[in-house]
């Protein structure tokens, strides 16, 4: 599904008018994330819009990091903010920008105000100034410290910023109106008290603005044309529009809304994702488990599987949630397509095969993927001995079994047929070994007698191969929508969202698998090796997906 194939989204629209009328001359978009914590999927989709609508339509997109409140912030944030943009495939104009490079501007745009008698200083305590507010249905009512002079408050607004007052004792409010039915223009505060060092600006500042304040000046500073943000600042638009008209402004930027993506069994909120980093849920922002651009990296999806999701899901202004299985068929069809082939035994069974000469090893060979040529074929050293997958092992099964049985064959993948003769068992009964015979004539052809096995298997040679650990994710969660109405989200993390098996056997072309690299492992599903955890000796192989859709079912089951 491409942008051509698909009918134009409202932005889209928009946006090819106001170039056909002149309206603007150069579409310039931002992505503006607020570094107080690693980028979800959720973020994906809004940098896939902003970013693929300047390439789309020739213009640019900055990235902005939206950082007015230093309390929450931190410069790890943004470095990964950044390195995930770029991993995305975007690439943002010039340098990336910050609202705190416009703290002076900003600054001197609050004293315009004050000088127009648009703005004040309000020593109304922080619960003072919510009941004054009003409500929904009761308009609100004018601070007493509405009607100060002009001298008064360039000089209080003065002694704020020179840090003469404590947090929370006043506040710059815009002088619009208390009674408009819309609260955000009941005298937003645009200017408060924080006595905080900045990641960016150190300690040069106390008073930081508010990000209604902050946001459409950065857009206008920086020619920004359609400023694109999500359905919750819908009701802002009125105030974002009353500064621009109020203040002045180099451009005219315009906010347009679009809804936010909702995940089914996941949580997009960078509050609840860092308290399940914070409180040991998971090990890191990255974790593969995690929906954060970063885990899913880790996890071993692809840029691609992220743009394509982001492609199908579209954009709208009507609020949905949208089903996981989605984004695991973007990752599947991406990796199916791209994924080189492999084999890995997760839970070895050892087989001799007691016909095949001792000592002698010889190479097979074994393509790289099914459909795609470009990708080198493999070389399969084998021998006397392999390990197979213990569940690919029956003593007795009926016909639907359509793998090793005792007295009975079947073909090992890429290599020979061979039959089960002899079961070795421990003390405790348990199957250790398996005594087959191999039949030298079937590589790339039926046995003599003509019987076909009915199945095939993965193996890999018990002499050459890579000892690895190989990590099964599940879902975070095992509830549709762990945050919706009064449930804490952390009573539905799913308890086996991990399984590790440490004992895996992977074919010897895995030794020089690279991290960001994804494999089919034949049968098993779409793996990749960690980043994080592992040795040259004994990699880690994450799962990133399974190679079907077999979770619904075992749901119901
Ligand atoms: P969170 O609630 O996770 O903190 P946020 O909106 O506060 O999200 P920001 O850093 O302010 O996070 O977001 C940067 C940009 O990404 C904003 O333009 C925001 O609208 C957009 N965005 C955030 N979450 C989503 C989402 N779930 N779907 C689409 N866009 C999103
Ligand atoms: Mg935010």
């Amino acid at each position: 599904m491409t942008s051509e194939s698909k009918p134009a989204h409202f932005l889209q629209n928009i946006i090819r008018e106001d170039l056909a009328e002149g309206r603007v001359s150069q579409l310039t978009t931002r992505f503006p994330p607020e570094p107080n914590g690693y980028l979800h999927i959720g973020h994906a989709k809004s940098i896939c819009l902003n970013f693929g609508l300047a390439k789309e339509f020739g213009g640019e997109c900055n990235l902005r990091f939206d950082d007015t409140n230093p309390a929450k912030e931190d410069e790890e944030y943004v470095e990964s903010i950044k390195r995930d943009v770029e991993w995305l495939g975007f690439q943002w104009a010039g340098k990336a920008k910050y609202t705190s490079d416009y703290f002076d501007q900003l600054h001197q745009w609050a004293i315009h105000l004050i000088k127009e008698g648009k703005a004040y200083v309000c020593d109304l305590t922080p619960e003072q100034a919510r009941e004054y507010r009003g409500s929904l249905k009761a308009p609100g009512k004018n601070s007493p410290y509405r009607e100060r002079s002009v001298e008064e408050n360039l000089d209080l607004f003065a002694r704020m910023t020179a840090g003469e007052f404590d947090e929370g004792s006043c506040s710059l409010r815009a002088k619009i109106d208390m009674a408009a039915p819309n609260i955000n223009l009941r005298d937003p505060v645009i200017y408060r008290i924080k006595k905080m060092a900045h990641h960016q600006t150190g300690d040069k500042w106390c008073v930081y603005p508010s990000y209604d304040f902050a946001h459409g000046q950065s857009d206008a500073i920086e020619g920004i044309s359609h400023s694109i943000c999500t359905l919750e600042f819908e009701d802002h638009k009125p105030l974002y529009d009353w500064f621009i008209e109020n203040l002045p402004v180099p451009a005219r930027p315009r906010q347009y809304e679009f809804a936010r993506l909702h995940l089914n069994y996941t949580v997009v909120s960078k509050r609840k994702l860092k308290q399940l980093v914070d409180e040991g849920f998971v090990d890191g922002w990255d974790d593969p488990r995690m929906p954060t651009i970063s885990g899913l990296r880790r996890r071993g999806v692809t840029p691609a599987s992220i743009r394509q999701f982001c492609e199908m899901i579209g954009v709208t202004r009507a609020d949905s949630t949208v089903d996981m299985g989605m984004l695991e068929y973007a990752i599947r069809d991406d990796l199916d397509k791209n994924a080189p082939r492999a084999m890995c035994v997760m839970e070895p069974l050892k087989v001799t095969l007691t016909n095949y000469p001792e000592g002698q090893q010889e190479m097979l060979k074994a393509p790289g993927h099914p459909v795609r040529d470009d990708l080198p074929s493999r070389e399969l050293p084998f021998g006397k001995t392999v390990y197979i997958e213990q569940e690919d092992f029956r003593e007795e099964a009926n016909k639907k079994y359509k793998r090793l049985v005792l007295g009975k064959k079947v073909r090992l993948r890429n290599a020979y047929v061979i039959q089960a003769d002899e079961v070795i068992k421990n003390e405790a009964g348990d199957i250790v070994e398996l005594l087959c015979s191999v039949d030298l004539d079937t590589l790339g052809k039926d046995p003599a007698d003509g019987v076909k096995p009915k199945g095939v298997i993965h193996w890999v040679s018990a002499d050459s191969h890579v000892d690895c650990e190989v990590r099964l994710y599940d879902r975070l969660f095992n509830d549709e929508s762990p945050d919706v109405g009064d449930k804490n989200f952390l009573d539905s993390v799913n308890p086996d969202n991990l399984k590790i098996l440490s004992g895996c056997k992977a074919e010897l072309s895995l030794a020089e698998a690279q991290v960001g690299q994804g494999y089919q492992f034949e049968r098993n599903g779409y793996f990749c090796r960690d980043s994080k955890y592992g040795s040259a000796e004994k990699p880690v192989f994450n799962r990133t997906i399974g190679l079907r859709d077999s979770w619904a079912k075992e749901q119901d089951n």
